[in-house]
């Protein structure tokens, strides 16, 4: 799959997705990302990419020469498949699993960072297929944002985990939180791993920590719950 992320730093991008398992996919070849700086773009001599908002108002706007520019050069470089166009933006549907899923069936996802107080928004309706919010808060920008949905969605592509990582088991996609877990040593500060795990007895340990995720779920997000316990009553 690749990502191209229009954005006035670049640099955010590459160093929070260059790292770790992300960057070990990139590496291998499994995801491509491209972070596309779009002042490269402004046709201005002062390499300007912002303007005073019609109207009035505090702060100021992206304009769209610079922006469109930039997504027409993505497009020429992207190659055939499925594409999408996202910008980050508070106003958006809100990201959660599901939405890394569909995400994640696109070859080529084209996501657009704001700043300042955001985008002219002819250009969000010329080139944006769909505007995305990671939360109801608003961030300075949509670089965060744009990294947190690459490193979602690419958890989703097989062969960027290992083997032994299932994201299907995890909290949230397996439809309950996760149980807690535990590594050396057997004692830590006088607390003691639970015994069950140090038994070696498979079906045993698979019961205790299902009953946990239980019961750790209807405890933090009965949402979850709920419909876990509706789902698994009809099977
Ligand atoms: N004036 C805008 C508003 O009230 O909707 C907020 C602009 S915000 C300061 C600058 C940029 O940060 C946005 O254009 C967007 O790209 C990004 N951003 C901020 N909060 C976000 C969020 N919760 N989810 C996704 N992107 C966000």
């Amino acid at each position: 799959m690749r990502f191209d992320i229009l954005t006035l730093f670049p640099e955010l991008i590459s160093s929070v997705l260059g790292e770790s398992i992300i960057g070990r996919a990139q590496k291998s070849g499994i995801i491509s990302v491209y972070a596309h700086n779009i002042r490269d773009y402004s046709a201005n001599k002062h390499r300007k990419v912002d303007d005073t908002p019609y109207g009035g108002g505090k702060g100021m706007l992206m304009a769209t020469q610079p922006i469109y520019d930039c997504y027409c050069d993505v497009k020429r470089m992207q190659g055939e498949g499925k594409s999408k166009t996202v910008y980050m933006s508070p106003r958006g549907r809100i990201f959660d699993h599901s939405v890394a899923k569909e995400l994640s069936q696109y070859d080529n996802l084209t996501i657009l960072c704001g700043h300042y107080e955001g985008i002219d928004q002819r250009i969000i309706d010329e080139i944006v297929d769909e505007e995305i919010s990671i939360g109801d808060y608003v961030l300075t920008g949509g670089e965060l944002p744009a990294c947190i949905i690459v490193d979602a969605v690419s958890r989703l592509i097989d062969g960027v985990l290992s083997d032994e990582i299932c994201h299907e088991d995890e909290s949230i996609a397996s439809g309950l939180l996760e149980y807690p877990q535990y590594t050396r040593p057997p004692v830590f500060n006088g607390k003691e791993v639970p015994e069950i795990l140090l038994s070696g007895h498979h079906a045993n340990i698979d019961k205790w920590r299902l009953e946990r995720s239980l019961e750790l779920t209807k405890e933090r997000r009965p949402d979850l719950y709920e419909k876990y316990m509706r789902d698994h009553s009809k099977a």
